[in-house]
């Protein structure tokens, strides 16, 4: 829990064969102690990634880009539940992330079903979190934040990971400043500790057009705790740079 994260959000890109070269620069990654290294790629490459990464010296981490916020089995078309990721190899899944309220209008009351069911499942969820360039253009980026934090209360862990993600800076190349990114983290923090408890283990995450031309500075940050990294981590010499950096 010491280590700094450095996770890859394939989102909807890959196929069998490429994959396979990607996968195979990440499985040879020089072993970085100091680093946990994860990739999330789309569902029907997981057990690709798995496989491909098994023997890797570093132990690579296997994530969902989602999960349904159905329990464990039923009629629900097209969905896929955090006992079946656990099943397939994840440890770690992604929840709220913002392109799923973009895309699939995903509420809150979804995403702490969602926590739940990860946590059921006995994996760590990754809760992201960020305003929109309206909203911190309006000074609401701590109040947009605060509300997708209080998902986090009472939830039966101990250890809370999110991703600080402002959505102006995703796939945009405009990556927020270390003081922006200093000040929200703080801010996230110390939220956290307010709804969960000061016996929680917190890990912040950054992402938004992390490369790595901007990682090393990103990670020097105060509770800057990792990265998650979608573009970036499609190219492996650029993913191997950031998880160098860290
Ligand atoms: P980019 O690194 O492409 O900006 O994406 C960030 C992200 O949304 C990771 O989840």
């Amino acid at each position: 829990w010491q280590q700094k994260w450095v996770v890859g959000n394939w989102k909807m890109n890959g196929r069998t064969e490429s994959n396979r070269a990607l996968l195979g620069d990440i499985a040879a990654l020089p072993a970085a102690e100091r680093v946990c290294i994860g990739i999330a790629p789309p569902l029907p490459y997981l057990a690709q990634a798995r496989a491909a990464t098994a023997q890797a010296g570093n132990r690579i981490h296997l994530a969902a880009q989602e999960v349904s916020r159905f329990a464990d089995n039923g009629a629900y078309t097209g969905e896929v539940s955090a006992h079946m990721l656990a099943d397939a190899g994840a440890d770690l899944v992604l929840v709220g992330h913002s392109e799923r309220s973009l895309y699939f209008a995903e509420t809150h009351a979804e995403r702490r079903q969602k926590l739940e069911n990860v946590l059921a499942a006995g994996l760590q969820p990754l809760l992201c979190v960020g305003e929109t360039l309206a909203q911190r253009e309006a000074g609401q980026e701590q109040n947009t934040v605060a509300a997708q934090l209080d998902v986090l209360a009472n939830l039966n862990s101990r250890h809370i990971a999110v991703a600080y993600e402002p959505v102006w800076a995703i796939g945009t190349g405009k990556v927020a400043t270390t003081a922006q990114i200093a000040q929200m983290h703080e801010f996230i923090y110390r939220h956290i500790l307010s709804l969960c408890g000061s016996d929680v283990n917190i890990r912040i995450l950054y992402g938004g057009s992390v490369n790595e031309q901007n990682a090393a500075d990103i990670f020097s940050v105060a509770h800057v705790d990792g990265a998650l990294v979608g573009g970036a981590s499609l190219k492996g010499g650029s993913f191997a740079a950031i998880i160098r950096a860290a």
